[in-house]
């Protein structure tokens, strides 16, 4: 039986057919904001990489920011039941996630069962979300893939004292106009986010194993800062941005299974 997961992020839509529950047959990520046609696309993607057609799906479920904007689910579940379901998949030991994504950034704490027990959540500001990191990549004429190898390359990690987005640019560009070299800045951007998050994920408490998810735990440069940060290892996956498109599609699979 085959199950659809979608994720509509305020940045990126992601979608996973899963076999059975257990193995990703296709997986994709469209840039896109909500209201725009990624979903189709990112739909579209994944039914041409597995092979499958729309009618041999058993379940499509929706979730993320945007999920109510998409008619074609047969459920909608929220994304921290989903990020809490696609995390405990791979990895079971997970006590902490971290996730952050283009626009918000949320820390979930998970019981031996995978299940949420406590979650803590900034979506009111720009810092310490991708979009910060997006921002500053912009200025800095740089892809946000190539942040991580940037920042790997820093000798002195940059100091960014401001908090707020805006002055944080500012800041950017005169410590660029000044003579910092780009990949000290870039490590400072990434402390930056790491430190502001950590702030958050303390207030839930860190339990081991802490993983991160979202787009941004691609980047190892944030990795690294958030593991100085909190003193602890960070586990992360290839997959790290579809856990909740993931999740969607185990949501999916149990729905299916208990129907028989
Ligand atoms: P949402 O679910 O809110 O749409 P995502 O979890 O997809 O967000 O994360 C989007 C963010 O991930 C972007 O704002 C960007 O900062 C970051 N990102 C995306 N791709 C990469 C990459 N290859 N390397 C580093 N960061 C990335």
């Amino acid at each position: 039986m085959y199950t659809l997961g979608i994720d509509i992020g305020s940045t990126t839509s992601k979608a996973v057919i899963l076999k059975d529950g257990e193995e990703m047959l296709a997986s994709s990520i469209v840039i896109a904001t909500v209201g725009t046609d990624g979903v189709t696309q990112v739909i579209r993607n994944v039914l041409d990489e597995s092979g499958i057609k729309e009618e041999e799906i058993g379940c499509t479920v929706a979730t993320g920011y945007g999920r109510q904007t998409y008619e074609g689910a047969d459920y909608q579940v929220s994304e921290l039941s989903c990020h809490a379901l696609g995390i405990h998949h791979v990895f079971p030991g997970a006590r902490t996630v971290i996730d952050i994504g283009g626009q918000d950034a949320k820390v979930l704490s998970l019981n031996e069962q995978g299940r949420m027990v406590n979650f803590v959540m900034n979506d009111k500001c720009a810092a310490g979300t991708g979009r910060f990191l997006d921002v500053m990549a912009n200025i800095l004429k740089l892809d946000i893939s190539e942040l991580e190898t940037e920042a790997a390359k820093a000798e002195k990690v940059a100091s960014i004292s401001s908090t707020c987005t805006v002055f944080a640019e500012s800041e950017v560009i005169s410590q660029l106009a000044s003579g910092t070299a780009i990949p000290d800045l870039v490590a400072g951007i990434c402390q930056s986010v790491a430190v502001r998050v950590a702030s958050l994920a303390k207030r839930v408490g860190i339990r081991a194993d802490v993983c991160m998810s979202g787009g941004v735990a691609k980047n190892g440069g944030v990795r690294e800062a958030m593991a100085r940060e909190l003193g602890v290892e960070i586990l992360h996956d290839e997959n790290a941005q579809l856990m909740g498109a993931l999740g969607a599609a185990l949501y999916g699979w149990d729905k299916v299974k208990s129907v028989g």
